[in-house]
């Protein structure tokens, strides 16, 4: 369904600005006031897309008259229920037309005043530009394992970006395009983005306390989205499982033999002394055996929301004329042969 989606409305614009929301009827208006003053400070056409996560607050009818108040500027994009901050995410990018696209947050922990200078740096030249939170308004807790996670994600994709949890970033129009091409269901966007891009920068950004209400992000969700990181960003796990378990099976092999050889020449009572090594060993097993589960249960429930194919989210609504429609057709397409 969302492949023949029609654009919202015609005419170039520079950049697209899309901010998922979900609950924020409390900083909306001063979100979408602050967002045009400084998208208009750019001078260049632009676009904010307010993609509404299925929130259950006002939120839909604040974006609806903000829609109303700024047409062709503010663009509403309404999901049916609540599918997660990437995929909102996904579903404003999916709409958007700016040859630039900036994401942030809509709870004002990202100030909009820091869009100019995005763009500018995109301007430059960079497909992606990353940013970091100086002076992170957050829990130590939140800190800490963002600290750990950007770690392991500059590691295991060698991208040196030092804050992968910020939202506030901006892409260059090839590199949505290929997201977008992506038909997995579980994203993490940034990490996405970067698998498709030749040159990344990073810029400073300040960063604010949450402006209202609680962060949308339970521990449960939180967990969920480092599984999402993990599985968007490499295999590599499934294959040291299973490096790991052969090592593993061999040693427990080898060490039996060994076991077995000392017997013979030491005698039964030497045997018996073993029996606690072995209840070592037992308990290493089931540890392995446990955690191998869990993570191959990981994977297999991602394969199996794959399997299923379920669209990533449903556009309630989309009104105007489609890419396709205006591309050329080559003359011979539709004869016979
Ligand atoms: N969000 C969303 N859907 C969700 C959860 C969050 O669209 O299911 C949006 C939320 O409205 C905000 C952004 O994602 O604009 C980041 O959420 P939040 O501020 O709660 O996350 P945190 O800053 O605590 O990481
Ligand atoms: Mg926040």
């Amino acid at each position: 369904m969302t492949d023949a989606a029609d654009k919202i409305q015609t005419g170039p614009v520079s950049f697209s600005v899309v901010i998922p929301v979900y609950n924020e009827q409390a900083t909306l208006g001063e979100l979408v006031r602050r967002c045009l003053d400084a998208c208009e400070k750019t001078a260049v056409p632009f676009e904010i897309l307010l993609v509404d996560d299925g929130s259950r607050d006002e939120s839909a009818n604040l974006i609806n008259a903000a829609t109303a108040a700024n047409p062709g500027r503010v663009v509403g994009v309404l999901l049916n229920r609540n599918y997660g901050q990437h995929a909102a995410v996904m579903a404003g990018l999916a709409q958007s037309r700016g040859d630039m696209v900036i994401t942030l947050d809509a709870d004002l922990q990202n100030p909009p005043e820091e869009i100019p200078h995005l763009v500018a740096k995109i301007q430059e030249g960079y497909d992606v530009v990353g940013s970091v939170r100086m002076d992170r308004q957050d829990t130590l807790f939140r800190r800490l394992a963002s600290a750990v996670i950007n770690k392991a994600v500059q590691k295991t994709t060698g991208v040196m970006m030092h804050d992968y949890g910020c939202m506030l970033r901006a892409y260059r129009r090839h590199v949505v395009d290929a997201m977008l091409e992506c038909d997995e269901r579980s994203t993490f966007i940034p990490v996405l983005a970067n698998s498709f891009a030749r040159r990344t920068t990073e810029v400073e950004v300040r960063h604010a306390e949450r402006a209202a209400g609680e962060s949308k992000y339970s521990i449960w969700k939180l967990i969920s989205l480092q599984f999402d990181l993990l599985t968007c960003m490499t295999t590599l796990p499934l294959r040291v499982l299973t490096v790991l378990g052969a090592i593993i099976s061999l040693g427990g092999v080898g060490f039996g033999l060994l076991l077995f050889v000392l017997r013979l020449i030491h005698g039964p009572e030497w045997a018996a002394q073993g029996v606690f090594t072995l209840f070592a060993i037992l308990f290493f097993f089931v540890g392995a055996q446990f955690m191998a589960l869990g993570l191959l249960g990981e994977y297999v429930g991602r394969i199996y929301h794959d399997v299923r194919a379920r669209p990533r989210y449903f556009v309630e609504r989309i009104v105007g004329a489609t890419a396709l429609a205006t591309r050329p057709v080559a003359p011979d397409v539709h004869q016979d042969r």
